[in-house]
């Protein structure tokens, strides 16, 4: 059972053009079993994307026709490949209410979902942390140092995984190590160690299960998958499930990153938010 739980589609706007069957074609071709969809859900009314393009995320408007595609989708790749819609939803502190109401208005469309922190909020004003070294450069100088922005995103990472959604929770975290996007030029001096075996026991107490995303192997100031390798070895010890998830946002991204993984035989296919469907 091979499973690639993290792929982006043509309705993100920093993405490809590359269409949805692209993606199916090619994971059919490397032998997935199963992919689920999973693009940037739109960003709350209200918050400002703070990258200069503004196009960290879908458009709001766009939902439906992208719930439309991949239903049809499903229909012409049934007898080959199994597919799942779902989104990648931020968690953004200060934005915790809206991202519930919002999950519970498209909960009747998702199989699955991921939560995800990109947004770090400092003194008022949000950044997003994996846009560019630039802006991590940045966020360095105004959050004090290179480990107060790591220290923020692994509090922001344990504000997502312990809130109490009342409409759906998305099972899946996304990448928790995306701080380490940039280490080659901004490593952190401590080790998080603390930070992340408190994530990880909220995910396990909580019965989430992690994205092993392969993004980062490609990334040349990172060149290791999210988690690192030693998060892997005590997720396992805790039993928490890794979805495989190339997070790719073109058709040959699909597979990225999947040979430097650990514990390959272990990899699992989600837990579904909607078995029923
Ligand atoms: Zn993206
Ligand atoms: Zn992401």
């Amino acid at each position: 059972m091979r499973f690639d739980g993290h792929i982006h589609s043509p309705f993100c706007p920093h993405g490809s053009p590359d269409a949805l069957a692209d993606y199916a074609e090619r994971a059919i071709q490397l032998g997935f079993n199963g992919i689920t969809f999973t693009e940037h859900a739109p960003l709350p009314a209200g918050f400002t994307d703070p990258v200069p393009a503004a196009d960290s995320a879908m458009a709001y408007a766009d939902l439906p026709r992208y719930f439309q595609a991949i239903k049809d989708l499903k229909k012409e790749y049934q007898n080959h490949i199994q597919i799942f819609t779902g989104l990648e939803v931020d968690f953004i502190e200060g934005f915790e209410e809206e991202t519930d109401h919002f999950l519970g208005e498209v909960k009747g469309e998702l199989d699955d979902a991921i939560l995800s922190v990109h947004f770090l909020k400092h003194n008022n004003v949000y950044w997003c942390m994996d846009y560019s070294e630039d802006m991590f450069e940045e966020m360095t100088k105004s959050f004090g140092s290179t480990d107060h922005v790591y220290a923020s995103y692994y509090r922001t990472v344990k504000a997502s995984v312990s809130y109490p959604f009342r409409s759906l929770q998305p099972k899946r975290i996304g990448h928790i190590t995306l701080a380490r996007k940039f280490k080659k030029l901004y490593p952190s001096a401590g080790s998080f160690k603390e930070e992340i075996y408190g994530i990880l026991d909220i995910i396990q107490e909580r019965g989430l299960e992690l994205d092993y995303n392969g993004a980062g192997t490609v990334k040349p100031l990172c060149g290791e998958p999210y988690p690192s390798d030693w998060v892997v070895r005590e997720a396992v010890k805790r039993k928490i499930p890794l979805v495989y998830g190339s997070d790719a946002h073109t058709s040959a991204g699909i597979n990225q990153g999947y040979d430097q993984l650990l514990f390959q035989e272990k990899l699992a296919s989600p837990l579904f938010l909607n078995r029923t469907k």
